[in-house]
């Protein structure tokens, strides 16, 4: 990452006025709450390294590499303790606790295996605030915003009617954590390598050297894992972003929005090559302002097959911010995010579990994942208990055989396909074509676009939304689908077809 930071020129500057005169966005800021890992701003106005390029915000160095650890005294796996676990959880990411914390719960003996399970989370999550306010983890979220925008063009804004908010890594991993030491979870800090079957038993090898042993092995290692098994070649397309929490001179957002989407592309002006690219394969801007010096903001590729390159969305981040006269100050993090999404599932069954990154359960037209992991753990946990909480000892297969199908049984795969053919149509389309979708999309019932979102339709409620896509869209939109979804179209229904057979 060092030396990427180094590697642009600085581009033409521009002027802010464009930004701060438009009638879409506003400028009166409120303080916000600050969130536990971002220092503040007298206790470190020591440390602040001024940008000496106006507006090249890449050349700061990043304050924070998120090596906070959680102030716990965990209950550690004891090697020389002969004890069989009934679950071994791989992974202290959102996805791993929050299994580990709903099956230990119900009495079933747990060991989570982390190489620094009291790690902060490295990404800055956000969420819709209803999500979190069902799953009752609404006090976990350190700021919330009463409205999100979505800017279409330099003429259209729509600003949606539903919170948003975003996750303190602190607090949700701290609760989880503190119910899973509650419930006797023990923790193991070592990497796993590898995983190795018996008939009714399972088992991992540890760096360290360690063999533990359980009935049944879940892998919430994240995108990365090694452990699942794909019988389909996996052609996912990639979200790739560049996002920086950064203290700025001004910003032109409003405090009560975050900026879900900025599509606008009028800072690339001046670039032609950028401007092309972005044309093709377009960002957009994601914002989350704390308060008039504190901003989150994210330069994201939605989907991109093959993934767009990172020193590119790193480029069109450094156009935008200076043309919006946005001068950062202090990065005080940065993040890389790149997201496989869609894909085939993982084979089901199969003999680990999965949950988390490696699921298939991400969005494959956003790229969330979060609150659906915290509303799915819970399912997939009442599945373990039914089998190695009961009388009935059910292992082996059919224990494998029943948690893959809990966690992916047939209608929730057939609305994965669904979602995959979102993804493949956003596949094909340029910004134009991306703008008119997203100005259809959201001005269809909030029960479609958010229900959407947030994983909530059923297959038929996705078939009327889909109808009422092409209904609410534009000549030219209608000209988009007609055109570039049929071969989506027909892969999402022979993959159904599949599905069902
Ligand atoms: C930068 C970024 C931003 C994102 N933002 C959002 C967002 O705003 N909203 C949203 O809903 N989703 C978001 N996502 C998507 C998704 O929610 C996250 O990737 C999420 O962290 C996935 O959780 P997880 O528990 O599956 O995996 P991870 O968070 O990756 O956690 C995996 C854990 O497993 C451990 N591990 C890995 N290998 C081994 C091994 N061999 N042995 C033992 N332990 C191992 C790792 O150390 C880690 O602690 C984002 C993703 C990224 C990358």
């Amino acid at each position: 990452m060092g030396t990427l930071l180094r590697l642009f020129s600085t581009p033409p500057v521009a002027t802010t006025c464009q930004i701060i005169s438009s009638p879409t966005l506003s400028f009166h800021f409120p303080r916000a709450a600050n969130d536990n890992n971002t220092p503040s701003r007298t206790s470190t106005h020591r440390r602040i390294h001024q940008s000496c390029k106006y507006g090249n915000f890449l050349d700061l160095k990043p304050e924070s590499q998120s090596d906070e650890l959680l102030d716990f005294d965990l209950s550690l796996f004891n090697p020389s303790d002969r004890s069989r676990f009934d679950v071994i959880i791989i992974g202290a990411g959102p996805a791993g606790i929050r299994l580990a914390e709903q099956v230990s719960c119900h009495g079933i003996k747990v060991c989570c295996v982390d190489p620094s399970p009291l790690s902060m989370w490295p990404n800055n999550y956000g969420v819709w605030v209803d999500e979190f306010v069902s799953l009752g983890l609404e006090d976990c979220l350190d700021k919330t915003w009463s409205m999100t925008g979505v800017c279409i063009d330099d003429h259209r804004t729509k600003y949606l009617d539903r919170p948003y908010g975003r996750v303190s890594r602190k607090k949700l991993k701290t609760k989880l954590m503190e119910s899973c030491v509650s419930n006797g979870v023990k923790f193991h800090k070592a990497k796993v390598w590898k995983v190795n079957h018996d008939e009714f038993e399972s088992s991992i090898i540890c760096d360290d050297g360690n063999e533990i042993k359980a009935s049944l092995i879940v892998d919430a290692s994240g995108f990365r894992s090694t452990f699942i098994e794909y019988d389909k070649s996996r052609n996912h397309g990639y979200q790739i972003a560049h996002g920086i929490l950064a203290e700025v001179e001004s910003h032109p957002f409003d405090l009560d929005k975050m900026i879900l989407m900025d599509w606008r592309d009028s800072h690339l002006g001046n670039e032609p090559y950028l401007r092309s690219n972005n044309s093709k394969t377009p960002t957009f801007l994601y914002a989350m302002p704390f308060d008039s010096n504190l901003v989150f903001l994210e330069e994201t590729s939605l989907v991109s097959r093959p993934v767009l390159s990172y020193t590119e969305v790193k480029k069109r981040m450094v156009a935008r911010l200076r043309h919006m006269g946005i001068r950062v100050k202090r990065v005080i993090e940065e993040e890389k995010c790149l997201i496989p999404m869609g894909g085939p599932l993982p084979r089901i069954p199969q003999s680990v579990m999965a949950i988390g990154g490696n699921s298939g359960i991400v969005h494959p037209s956003t790229g969330y994942m979060v609150a659906r992991t915290m509303s799915l753990a819970p399912i997939l946990a009442g599945a373990i208990v039914d089998c190695l909480g009961s009388t009935r000892m059910i292992r082996g297969r059919p224990l494998h055989h029943r948690v893959w199908n809990e966690l992916w049984p047939l209608e929730r795969r057939c609305i994965r396909e669904f979602y995959s053919f979102g993804m493949e149509t956003l596949l094909k389309l340029d910004l134009n074509g991306t703008r008119r979708f997203f100005d259809a999309f959201f001005d269809l019932s909030p029960y479609y676009w958010q229900g959407f979102l947030s994983s909530r339709l059923s297959l038929s409620e996705l078939g009327m939304l889909s109808l009422s896509l092409f209904g609410h869209a534009s000549s030219s939109s209608k000209l988009d689908i007609v055109t570039k979804c049929p071969v989506p179209l027909v892969k999402m229904m022979g993959h159904l077809a599949l599905e069902t057979l």
